[in-house]
């Protein structure tokens, strides 16, 4: 006798009655016969019995071309096709024996979507997405790669070239030259601008972009390979140099760049140099990416701010492959506002706050532009993607009803539920007062206070209502609660071959070799010099 008893499971697959899945206890098979074996036996056993009705815990009126055994014994673990199962023929030897056809396997897991987005706006960006064609039909493949003209400069495929722009044309005085770098591949592609410091203490994207020029990144048999890219990049580390210089956000004329575009040639000193990048700069550029950070005395999480009602613009801001998403046109007079309204594809990064370096929204940058190049097949290499994805349209700002000191109890990252403390506030001049500050809704802290004196009304925090998808996102906290991002983990990877110390040992290799300790015994190398 083969068998005693053991337990397994039937899945009969039927198109009209979807999975049936029901157990039964059958037998045990000896430990001797090899597990293809054993189901074959065990499939003939049980064939018989199925129309039988003194049998009951087998009568499942299944037509036996379409049972399938599947084994949960995990010592077993082989699955048994229909097909070959109710032929009732046993194969007559093992190496007849196929594998299991392996399921076709998809790169990615399907990425969850925490869509916050109203429906009628999620309407808004279907019907957009819709209208318009996938990519940008300005440059083309044929015809082969030409030379990239840019300020009058031909600049050959292949080549990477760092020159000046002036933000201001004058022949005396300042022009305030800013240094650019512009890498053009060797194949044709499209043109992605890159800006850091639009608003000059905002450090985040100047490190980004000026690692990214660095020699860990950029140069033959780096990821961006002027050799193999196809496009062209264009780098401008820090666009408001003067303000950078003067370690503020706006431009010393006192306006904010990012709200003067596109500016006019002839209007104040602000306007003229948002006209200057404008018309030499954004408009010859197919795809831009601006990099942000939060204003003074805030920090952001990582996160892609972009109209997902603009098609070319909704591609690269899930191609940067972090989890947040706000969709939103951004302020009258801002870059990605006006760039949108004339069909270029331009998101904003935020990550980290003014006047720090924040590495790890340094490093989520870089990647987010490579994983962006990559999209765009600009870059060979698959770009990573994250879980799951937020996508936001509106968000609520957490205001101190008190003046005081502020102790932030969830930094920005964290989910916090409705009524949680997320600060507590006290007064130096009545020591033991203290007042707190709760969440009015559930939702994920996208920015937080980092300075600590307020008054009420002082923003303490950025929520971003979440009500769909809370279990997929909270199987991404850390430990403390905080969101964990893609791209976040390992060591920076501008700090590469730079940290790695050399330390100078002295003296001769006995032997003659650094090998030749490691020779057949009594070698002639060993007796020479020892
Ligand atoms: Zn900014």
């Amino acid at each position: 006798m083969f068998f005693s008893w053991f337990e397994l499971h039937f899945k009969s697959i039927f198109p009209s009655e979807g999975s049936n899945l029901q157990p039964i206890l059958v037998g045990r098979a000896t430990a001797e016969a090899n597990a293809r074996r054993r189901m074959n036996l065990l499939y003939r056993l049980l064939t018989p019995s199925l129309h039988d009705p003194r049998k009951p815990s087998l009568k499942l009126n299944i037509p036996k071309t379409v049972l399938r055994i599947v084994l949960i014994c995990e010592s077993l673990g082989l699955t048994v096709s229909a097909g070959d199962s109710a032929k009732g023929d046993p194969p007559s030897s093992s190496r007849e024996m196929k594998p299991p056809p392996r399921a076709k396997k998809r790169r990615f897991a399907p990425i969850k979507i925490a869509n916050q987005i109203p429906m009628r706006r999620r309407k808004e960006i279907e019907k957009a997405l819709g209208e318009v064609g996938e990519s940008p039909t300005k440059w083309s493949r044929n015809g082969g790669t030409k030379n990239h003209v840019f300020m009058r400069k031909r600049i050959k495929p292949g080549t990477i070239r760092h020159m000046e722009f002036d933000l201001l044309d004058v022949e005396i005085g300042e022009s305030w030259p800013v240094p650019i770098s512009v890498i053009h591949g060797s194949r044709p592609g499209p043109v992605v601008t890159l800006l850091g410091a639009i608003h000059g203490d905002e450090l985040v994207g100047p490190l980004a972009l000026t690692y990214l020029c660095g020699p860990n990144f950029m140069g033959p048999d780096r990821v961006i390979d002027a050799g193999v890219l196809a496009g062209t990049i264009r780098i401008v580390p820090i666009v408001n140099l003067p303000g950078y210089r003067r370690m503020i956000r706006d431009f010393p004329d006192g306006r904010d760049l990012n709200r003067c575009f596109p500016g006019k040639p002839d209007s104040n000193t602000t306007s003229r140099v948002a006209h200057k990048l404008w018309s030499k700069l954004i408009s010859t550029s197919d795809y831009v990416v601006d990099l942000h950070s939060a204003a003074k005395g805030r920090t952001n999480i990582p996160q892609i701010r972009a109209n997902l009602a603009h098609a070319s613009s909704n591609r690269i801001a899930r191609s940067f492959g972090i989890e947040t998403i706000l969709d939103s046109e951004g302020p009258r007079g801002s870059l990605r506002r006006v760039a949108n309204q004339e069909d270029i594809a331009c998101i904003t990064y935020e990550g980290g706050g003014s006047d720090e370096a924040d590495p790890e929204s340094v490093q989520i940058s870089m990647y987010g532009i490579i994983n962006l190049l990559r999209s765009l097949r600009m870059l060979p290499g698959y770009p990573s993607k994250p879980r799951f994805r937020i996508l936001a349209s509106g968000s609520v700002w957490i205001r101190s009803d008190q003046g005081g000191l502020l102790d932030v109890l969830a930094p920005a990252g964290s989910f916090v539920e409705e009524g949680e403390i997320v600060a507590t506030i006290t007064d130096p001049e009545l020591p033991g007062a203290q007042h707190d500050v709760v969440s009015p809704i559930r939702g994920l802290l996208i920015s937080s206070a980092t300075h600590p004196f307020v008054n009420s009304g002082s923003p303490i925090g950025h929520l971003l209502p979440v009500k769909r998808g809370v279990t997929t996102l909270k199987r991404r906290l850390d430990d403390e609660g905080c969101l964990i991002i893609s791209g976040s983990d390992g060591e920076p990877p501008w700090r590469e071959d730079e940290e790695i110390e050399d330390i100078a040992v002295f003296g001769e290799w006995s032997g003659g070799s650094p090998d030749a300790e490691w020779g057949p015994a009594g070698s002639t190398d060993e007796e020479e010099d020892n």
